[in-house]
């Protein structure tokens, strides 16, 4: 396997940038609801069947959510390391080896005379490159860094580490990070443990502190938090804006990915959105495919669309924000690159059955089903499925009348060649629903369930559910 080694470059210098932006943007945005008052509905999806109501519509109680921890948040164990090289690892078998640990932040003073290649991240340069990042700050203890891989299964390490390279140290604290770039023999979506040990110099006064693991993959996904701040806002009982909401979620969900090792891009990291030019209201009004094109910007394996729904003004005779919760079913609308696409339907098929089971579990809708689509035959749209009560969720396509994709932002991914959906992951109209997010950890739910279905369609895990 050929082996590339590249010294400083500015694209770490970016990487760390961006990160360290995403940090300070995701920290401000928790609480915002933008400037407007005004009720506006999502003008996505409407329809004008009406049914019969339920009696959850006395207004929602408070509740609690339930402790609920999916498989997928659980940090990997990191597998047996290899016999063959390793009196310096012998030293740090009390070394958990987590695979997905990093430890940012360390510092030689801080970490009473233990050296190890800290700070270890992960990016995904192609579909055939993954790149691995680490400190510079011990290189001045350090002769060199020896890389280690191993397979992962079901996103946790397993078999033994296998070295790839030594990279030496350059002696110096200072500049930018340390990188390897492990170039893979094909492009198949893989997943693979990553170890940095580091090998001090003679006569050190420090000492290892052990190997570094991550988790990194070949996958880059373009995440786009729908809409922009301030954007179809509902005010009145549980106030809730989906255009903050949805910002939130991405937040959530990008943490979620890279603890799959997935590399993630994003069209807005922040309140306002600006694409070629174009801004918010701009943007969204006349050049809205250009949020599907980004992806292709990194060319990134998929694009998701983070959105929350919305049904038609009164729908079933309740006030339009004053629906029932069996109206909340989730909807997954898939561009007409996924819909013969086996990889974009397995997420959007996961993604759905996944958001079913969460939004019933936290007493957010009565649907328990949810109608999963295959290759070459997903299902059109029809209006009644937006509004209609007690309905599955489902995984579907909506077309114009030539046959292309009807909304602006799967288009725009279409024409870039990247299969997108769009994720619809609960009906906002429904007041039980804004005040979950309004508590706080509903963001983080519907992100389990999308990370996860990703997780499971580029097949790193197993289960179509968790
Ligand atoms: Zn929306």
């Amino acid at each position: 396997m050929k082996k590339v080694i590249i010294s400083i470059t500015a694209l770490a210098l970016l990487l760390t940038i961006f990160l360290v932006i995403m940090k300070m943007e995701y920290g401000k945005i928790a609480d915002k609801t933008g400037g407007k008052t005004q009720v506006s509905a999502e003008t996505e999806t409407t329809n004008e069947s009406v049914e019969e109501a339920d009696d959850s519509s006395k207004g929602p109680q408070p509740h609690q959510y339930p402790e609920y921890t999916p498989d997928q948040v659980t940090k990997p164990e990191g597998p047996a390391i290899a016999t063959d090289d390793l009196a310096v690892l012998a030293a740090s078998e009390n070394d958990t080896a987590g695979a997905g640990e990093s430890t940012d932040g360390e510092t030689l003073s801080g970490t009473a005379g233990m050296v190890s290649a800290h700070g270890l991240d992960f990016y995904r340069v192609s579909r055939n490159q993954i790149g691995i990042l680490w400190s510079e700050d011990t290189d001045p203890e350090v002769v060199s860094y020896t890389i280690y891989r191993c397979s992962v299964v079901n996103n946790v390490g397993a078999g033994d580490w296998v070295k790839l390279a030594t990279v030496n140290s350059d002696g110096v604290n200072g500049g930018s990070k340390n990188a390897y770039i492990d170039v893979l023999s094909d492009t198949k979506p893989v997943q693979y443990g990553y170890g940095v040990l580091a090998t001090l110099k003679d006569g050190s006064t420090y000492t290892s502190a052990g190997i570094e693991t991550i988790v990194a993959s070949n996958i880059r996904v373009c995440i786009d938090p729908g809409h922009f701040a301030g954007r179809n806002t509902v005010d009145g009982q549980y106030r809730y804006c989906e255009g903050n909401f949805s910002l939130v979620i991405a937040g959530e969900l990008g943490k979620r990915l890279h603890a799959y090792g997935i590399s993630c891009s994003y069209t807005r990291t922040g309140p306002t959105i600006a694409i070629g030019g174009y801004a918010n209201e701009e943007l969204d009004g006349y050049h809205i495919k250009l949020r599907g094109q980004y992806a292709a910007v990194d060319g990134c394996d998929l694009f998701i669309s983070l959105h929350t729904n919305s049904n038609q003004d009164n729908a079933h005779g309740y006030p339009t924000f004053s629906q029932p919760k069996s109206i909340n079913h989730p909807l997954v609308i898939v561009n007409t690159l996924a819909c013969n696409n086996q990889t974009a339907l397995n997420v959007a098929n996961s993604i759905g059955i996944n958001l079913v089971n969460a939004n019933y579990k936290a007493n957010l809708s009565t649907v328990t089903n949810y109608a999963s689509a295959a290759v070459g035959q997903v299902p059109g749209w029809d209006n009644n499925i937006n509004d209609s009560l007690n309905v599955n969720g489902m995984t579907l396509c909506r077309l114009n009348n030539s046959g292309k994709d009807y909304y602006g932002v799967l288009k725009g991914a279409t024409e870039v060649g990247i299969p997108g959906m769009i994720v619809e992951h609960g009906f906002h109209s429904v007041p039980e629903v804004r005040y979950a997010a309004m508590q706080g950890g509903l963001a983080g739910i519907w992100a389990d369930a999308d990370a996860y279905g990703i997780a499971y369609g580029f097949g790193f895990v197993d289960k179509i559910s968790y």
